[in-house]
Order: structure tokens, then sequence, then C-alpha cells
């Protein structure tokens, strides 16, 4: 099989490959669905960008404040914070001429008390983390700029200050939306009294990911992050932005999108499963998210197995496991299978073998014969492939947008870096999406960390126009 093809299902008993085909046809999206899809993202962009849009967009298409990226003129030492999985990072970064040439990174586990618990004990624990990242190095007594990437939607004001608009993934303090996450983060260094950092520039992810890809590669104008949660940042003139008319004299402006939002008003419904709708539900923020709950990290996993359970529970799937789907079984249980586990699955798919994939369903106490495996490796072939034709899509739309000679899309994130399905089937699909179109994925690591810095030091550049 190649790596790129929408997987097919042979089964030794063809009756249940037959109920099986039927049963899970809603996760293959149909050509006329996938029109639609086209449609609808352009119409959500249309309003996101629009001065009084007649309805209310579910893409945010946000302002970052970056007109401009790197353009090897960054110099000095930067600290940079990275808060949006259940890791935070903070950095040490030295630039020289535009490139890293010195970086220290220490990671501190967020527990979960902090992640859903009062705002205040959240930032206060960023504060402690930060001044043990200091003495750690005896910096004690050194001002620092510091360039926040913060990987949650926010309202920006300016490159240092940002709204948040709600939580994702796996936080949610109460007491903190609407709020500036940079006022939240000084305040909680002033608490601490023991620090002299400004916080000189608060970015999304994706924004960290283009302006790191736009080091390497000037050629690049679009960042995405496919990993716990899913989201794409691109360059589009202010021309276009009719929200903005009047308030910006750039050419152009990085637009946070948001697009792991899309379809948050309904608008994408017409996909919607049984299966999806069982994840949402289960999830921390419901109704939220919708396109990112049909395939990023932080969901895949579970919707793998809210289909495996149906097959279960219909007698196809692992059926001398009679447990398995009843109440407490395995196969019922929220976070029983990752993400990870469908790349290792896949993987193993990509090999030829099934030994990877047997393991893990031994691991899960399920009992299984020679089909249940290739059901097991099928499933996790389709929904990848559902999300890759969907992530796919809107970066097709995109380039067209752009109408560059060339756009180099730059790729961070767990789930593009893990997952071996990934990179070539987006290669193939974006070119049919997008015909004529140059481009290239670029995988770059540590947008937050290098990606922020260079941030902070565009952030100066740019004040010290300002002065001038
Ligand atoms: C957030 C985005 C972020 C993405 C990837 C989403 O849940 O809303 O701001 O870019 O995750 O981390
Ligand atoms: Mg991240």
């Amino acid at each position: 099989m190649l790596p790129t093809d929408l997987p097919g299902l042979t089964l030794k008993d063809a009756e249940r490959q037959k109920k099986i085909i039927e049963l899970v046809s809603p996760l293959i999206l149909t050509e006329t669905q996938q029109v639609r899809m086209r449609e609808v993202f352009l119409d959500e962009m249309r309003l996101g960008l629009a001065a009084s849009p007649e309805k209310k967009s579910s893409l945010l298409m946000e302002n970052t404040f970056i007109p401009e990226l790197p353009d090897g003129t960054e110099n000095g030492e930067y600290l940079s914070l990275d808060l949006g999985g259940t890791n935070f990072r903070v950095i040490y970064v030295l630039l020289e001429k535009g490139k890293a040439k010195k970086e220290m990174v220490d990671f501190y586990h967020v527990p979960q008390e902090k992640r859903m618990g009062p705002g205040d004990e959240l930032f206060d624990f960023l504060a402690d983390c930060l001044s043990d990242f200091i003495h750690k190095r005896n910096f004690q007594g050194r001002h620092f700029e510091l360039g926040f990437t913060f990987s949650f939607p926010m309202t920006q004001k300016s490159l240092d200050v940002g709204l948040l608009v709600s939580w994702t993934k796996s936080f949610n303090c109460p007491g903190t939306v609407g709020h500036d996450a940079v006022k939240m983060l000084n305040d909680a260094i002033q608490r601490r009294g023991d620090l002299d950092i400004t916080v000189t520039a608060i970015l999304n992810d994706t924004t960290g990911t283009l302006v790191m890809g736009a080091a390497m590669d000037r050629r690049c104008a679009l960042g995405m992050i496919l990993g716990t949660g899913c989201n794409g940042c691109y360059i589009e003139k202010v021309s276009r932005i009719e929200k903005w008319r009047g308030k910006h004299t750039e050419d152009e402006m990085v637009v946070d999108i948001e697009w792991g939002a899309f379809g948050d008003n309904g608008v994408l419904d017409f996909i919607k499963t049984q299966w999806d709708r069982a994840v949402d539900d289960q999830s921390l923020l419901v109704n939220s998210y919708t396109f990112e709950k049909y395939f990023a990290g932080k969901y895949m996993g579970d919707l793998y197995r809210e289909v495996l359970l149906t097959l279960a529970k219909n007698g196809l799937f692992c059926a001398a496991s009679v447990e398995s789907h009843k109440e407490g079984g395995i196969l019922a249980k929220h976070g029983a299978i990752t993400t990870t586990n469908i790349s290792h699955i896949e993987s193993n798919t990509f090999e030829g073998k099934q030994d990877v994939t047997k393991e893990l369903l031994t691991t899960l106490g399920l009992k299984f014969d020679d089909d249940d495996v290739t059901i097991a490796q099928y499933m996790a072939g389709l929904l990848s492939y559902r999300g890759i034709l969907m992530v796919s899509l809107l970066v097709g739309l995109l380039l067209k947008r752009m109408e560059r000679e060339h756009c180099t899309v730059a790729i961070d994130g767990s789930l593009f870096r893990r997952h071996p399905r990934f990179r070539p089937l987006m290669e193939k699909l974006i070119a049919e999406f997008a015909p004529g179109r140059h481009f290239n994925l670029l995988e770059t690591e540590d947008g937050s960390g290098k990606g922020a810095a260079l941030t902070a030091a565009i952030a100066r550049r740019l004040r010290t126009k300002e002065l001038r």
C-alpha cells in the first residue's frame, strides 16, 4: 500500500467487511462534502475579515501585530516562555544575525490543578518557574526582554497585549477570559519581586513557527501547528483586511486564523459523525474547537476508541472480549487509547507489519483474531486520512489566496513529526488542491523558543523605528 492512498479494508470475513464499511462510511469525505467544506472555509474567512459581517465567523482572523519577519539583523539575549501543552518551557536564546547561537531550555510540568484552577495561581506558577530558571543560571539582577508564546486564541491590541478569547486543549482557569495574558504574567512577576523581566511580545505558537520558518527560508508565508491542537497563520495583505481599514499603514500582516474553532457556529456540522459528537461531549470545553476535535492530537485517540467501541457493540470488533464495550470496559474508557498509539499503528502499517498493533491490543487486554488486527490498522488509517484531507484543503486554499511564486509552509507539532502519513499525504493532497502552486513543507523545531526570541527582537526593531 502506498502511504498516500485512502486505506482499503480486506477481511477474511466478507460479510463483516461489508457491515463495517457501511458503518464507518460517514468518515470518508465525499467530493461534494469537500467542495462544500472549501466554500464554507472561504466564506468564514471573508466574514472573519469583514468590517461588519452579516453573521459571526467561527474564524477569529486575528491581528498578530507582526508586520515583518526576521531579516538577519536580530541580535541579543532573550527569554521565551511556551505555554500551551502540559509542559511549560522557559528558554534562553542568544541571537546573532538572526541565528540562535546559544539556547538553554527547562521544562516544567503544569499540574492539573494549575491548568484548571484560578488564573492568579497559574501565572504565579509561571513566574516561579521563570525565577527558578534565572536562579539556576545565576542570571539574577540582569534585565531581559521576553517573548511569550501563548498557544491559545487571543485578541491582540498590540504586540504586547493579548486578551484571552477562550481556553482550549487541557486548560480552563476561571477568571481569565477577556484578560490580557501579558498583564497577568507581569503582575505575577511583580508579586514575586525578584525578576527584572519585560514581556515585549506575546504570540501564538503558529506565529512563532512562521517566524522561525522565515528565518530558515525567506519564502515562508504560512505557519501551522499539528500537535495537541491545530491551527495556522499566514501573511495577508492589509488591503484585504476590511476590518482594519484605516488602522494600519503596513502592507502586510501575519494573521492568526484560529482554524481550530472552524465550525463552532455549526457550518461544519454536515460532516460531523456520531463519534465526533461523542468526543466533543467528553471534552473539557464542549461545543468548541470543532475542527481541532476532528483530528488533533488531543482528540484523535479518543475518536479512534469511540469508533472501535461502536464496532465492538455491533459484534464487529474483538467479539471474544465481551466485556470490552460494556460500562467500565476498556473501549468505553475515555483516554484509554492515545494519538501516539495511532502514530505507532500507522508506522506499523507502513512497514507492512502487525506486531506493534497486536502488542497494543494485547496491552489493552483485548482478545483478537486476524481480522481484528486488520480492522485496528484500517481505522487508524481512515481517521488519519480524514484529518489530513481536511487540513490539506485549508492549506490549498491559502496557497491559492496568497498567490506567491513559492510558499514554504512551516510546520511544528508532535502529530506532524511522529505520524508517518501526514507529510507524504499532505504533500500529495495540497498539490492536488492547489494545482500549479509551488510549495514545500518545512518541519521547524522550536518556534516557541527561537521563534519567540526572534519575535521579541522584531519588537525591539519596531520600537526603534517608531522612535526614529
Ligand atoms: C489554540 C491555538 C493554537 C493551537 C495549537 C489551539 O487549541 O486555540 O491558538 O495555535 O491549539 O497549539
Ligand atoms: Mg506547543
